[in-house]
């Protein structure tokens, strides 16, 4: 091997993360490796902290403070509890409550399907989903996964899941760039996929 083996294990600890391929992974490292010494320093601390004091709602699995068991939209009794609006990341949620027209509840699921990077309904937070859905106060589930090929595939799966318990199941209204990601479209644009939410078939 070439490279000393601190800096080969930083690449392959780069090469891991999600859109990150080796060549990447390589300029990043030697990156790190010439940049002033705190720029790793704080990029190991903020690593080491997001992990320790951040943890995942049990209800719904949107990211909360370490310690708490709940999300502030869990924990609040002002919300819509018929209501679910499954998105596929945390950041999607904030994406939504920006717009401020949402008053139900979330629902994440933490990734989507991807036969291409292996992940199955099994990686994603799927029965946890399905458990809330038989709870019976639930009235309308709206799927807001991404309008790019893997969000709508996610969508079509899951509302063959959900249609024999006899709910309503809504995805978002067209309008949404297609390919695009709902954490990066305008706050207007989506507060109207939402209001012009449709049926599915
Ligand atoms: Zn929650």
């Amino acid at each position: 091997m070439l490279l000393p083996e601190s800096l080969q294990s930083l690449i392959t600890a780069l090469e891991r993360l999600p859109g990150i391929g080796p060549k990447s992974a390589s300029r990043l490292a030697f990156y790190l490796l010439r940049a002033p010494e705190e720029v790793a320093q704080d990029l190991s601390v903020a690593l080491a902290n997001v992990k320790a004091n951040t943890a995942f709602c049990r209800e719904c699995f949107n990211i909360t403070e370490a310690g708490r068991v709940q999300c502030e939209v869990c924990e609040s009794s002002k919300r819509d509890s018929t209501l679910i609006c499954v998105v596929e990341e945390a950041l999607d949620v904030l994406a939504l409550e920006r717009t401020g027209g949402f008053q139900g509840k979330y629902h994440v699921l933490q990734g989507v399907l991807s036969p291409i990077e292996g992940i199955g309904p099994d990686d994603l937070k799927i029965k946890e989903l399905l458990g809330r859905l038989r709870d019976g106060k639930l009235k309308e589930v709206i799927l807001a996964t991404n309008p790019s090929y893997e969000g709508e595939a996610t969508a079509m799966y899951l509302q063959k899941q959900i249609a024999p318990m006899g709910l309503k199941v809504t995805r978002l209204a067209r309008g949404l760039p297609v390919g695009g990601d709902l954490e990066y479209a305008d706050e207007t644009t989506l507060a109207r996929a939402v209001e012009g939410r449709s049926e599915m078939p």
